[in-house]
């Protein structure tokens, strides 16, 4: 596990708060980033955020592909319905909130862009990353190539059990190493449709980004599954209604 400079911590000096971060990112002039560990609700996250001075955007997340562009003068209130941001703006934060989604984070250090995505297995199959990518391309000029990608702490293939149509469907749209993200030996007695398997829905996130142009040393898995790495890290399939909740940060400080 590798833990985010005291410096660059997006949150409370002091805490004890443990944040995951891209290895080599840290290195990245002004660049603030950081996947948190467990947080007792949204609002924790929230307020826990509160305490930096730099102002913290957040979606209305709804399970989908919509991207929305955070500028120097949007308001921190607007919550949009969306599941990703892009931003160039120096001095805001970029917030997305899982608890076994995949949190995907991605930088541009020569354009100064950062963008931030909520890929559950819906977001996933609406191809989420690949939209951020090619907006990256379109309205920024960022060549898949210069990209770096960091996938955070969310459910893995050890233990997300998913109904073979879902799993199969998603590993199809990454291309023949697709498979590799499947496995095949889910418990048919306790599937509605008697079939079911086990989904890596990070390494699907990351074969769609390099299916685009991503070079596979530009993007990391960081931190663990959610589900089996105990108490560190919220997991909506573990614990329920109860869950707690991840929140994962990017953005520029201020010049
Ligand atoms: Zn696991």
């Amino acid at each position: 596990m590798s833990r985010m400079h005291a410096e660059r911590r997006p949150t409370r000096k002091g805490s004890s708060f443990p944040w995951y971060a891209a290895a080599a990112w840290e290195r990245i002039p002004r660049l603030i980033h950081g996947f948190s560990g467990r947080l007792s609700d949204q609002a924790a996250a929230l307020s826990g955020l509160s305490a930096t001075e730099l102002p913290l955007h957040t979606l209305t997340q709804v399970h989908g592909n919509a991207l929305r562009v955070v500028g120097p003068d949007t308001s921190v209130a607007e919550r949009p319905r969306a599941d990703g941001m892009l931003s160039a703006a120096a001095g805001r934060l970029l917030g997305i909130v899982t608890a076994d989604c995949v949190p995907v984070l991605m930088v541009a250090p020569r354009q100064r862009v950062v963008a931030a995505l909520h890929a559950g297995w819906r977001g996933t199959a609406k191809d989420i990353c690949g939209r951020a990518i090619r907006a990256l391309k379109t309205d920024w000029d960022v060549s898949p190539a210069d990209l770096l990608v960091a996938l955070g702490p969310s459910i893995g293939g050890c233990c997300y059990e998913v109904g073979r149509d879902i799993g199969e469907n998603l590993c199809r749209q990454v291309g023949p190493r697709g498979r590799l993200a499947w496995r095949q030996e889910g418990n048919v007695s306790t599937s509605a449709c008697g079939d079911t398997g086990f989904l890596d829905l990070r390494l699907v996130n990351r074969l769609r980004c390099e299916q685009l142009g991503v070079p596979p040393q530009h993007i990391q898995h960081v931190g663990p599954c959610t589900f089996c790495s105990g108490v560190a890290l919220s997991s909506y399939r573990r614990d329920g209604s109860r869950a707690g909740r991840q929140l994962s940060v990017i953005g520029w400080d201020r010049e």
